[in-house]
């Protein structure tokens, strides 16, 4: 408490300081250009390629170099990658990859799926805008029953295939919407409903 006069007018010098020099940085944004960035239709390159290069995003498999290893299904620490493997009807040599779902609303993105894929067929990507009504539409299916992809062989390669270019397929699939197609789905179905219970009026009377 100010305890005299000269303390007391100086308590409302410093109050009235300290409010016009809070007011004068609100106010100096007046005149300042605006910085807001009208999003996504009016920025000058598409939000991804102004991200890092690091960036993790939607997971993208390049078949092409899948092993079918399932090492990155055995790393994922919240099960959102189901892969399943079967032989080849028409060669028996030959395993087929029938089922390669990725939950991507399930996902962290913590990336410890792709550190131990031996040919960078799983990686991240900086496609990050898949919004969808329903969540079990972000379930990612890079392989079905109807079109399975054969195992990439790595030891009767003579060097590893080079990778397709990052984003090319996930941006084809968010295009497509492929995994909407039917098959079967990394989630469950939804249970049936439970019937109706009757009315009191629909009772059936009881046999005498
Ligand atoms: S990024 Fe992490 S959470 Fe997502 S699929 Fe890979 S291991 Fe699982
Ligand atoms: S994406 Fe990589 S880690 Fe996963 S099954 Fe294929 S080769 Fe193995």
């Amino acid at each position: 408490m100010p305890t005299t006069v000269r303390e007391y007018t100086g308590s409302i010098r410093d109050t009235v300081k300290s409010f016009w020099h809070g007011l004068s940085i609100t106010l100096s944004y007046l005149v300042r250009r605006p910085i807001t960035v009208q999003y996504p239709d009016r920025t000058t390159l598409p939000v991804r390629d102004m991200l890092p290069p690091r960036y993790r995003g939607f997971l993208e498999v390049d078949a092409s170099i899948c092993t079918g290893c399932q090492a990155c299904e055995r790393a994922c620490p919240i099960s959102c990658i189901q892969i399943s493997l079967e032989k080849d009807p028409q060669n028996p040599k030959q395993r087929v990859v029938t089922q390669f779902d990725i939950d991507e609303a399930k996902c962290m993105f913590c990336g410890l799926c792709v550190e131990p894929c031996p040919t960078g067929s799983i990686q991240h990507t900086r496609e990050f805008e898949g919004s969808q009504a329903d969540l079990r539409n972000l379930v990612i299916r890079w392989s079905d029953p109807l079109h399975p992809f054969p195992v990439y062989k790595v030891d009767k390669a003579a060097e590893y295939l080079p990778r397709v270019e990052l984003g090319t397929l996930v941006r084809a699939k968010l295009a497509a919407r492929a995994w909407d197609a039917p098959g079967p789905r990394f989630l469950p179905p939804e249970p049936p409903a439970a019937p109706a219970a009757p009315a009191a009026g629909d009772a059936t009377p009881a046999k005498p």
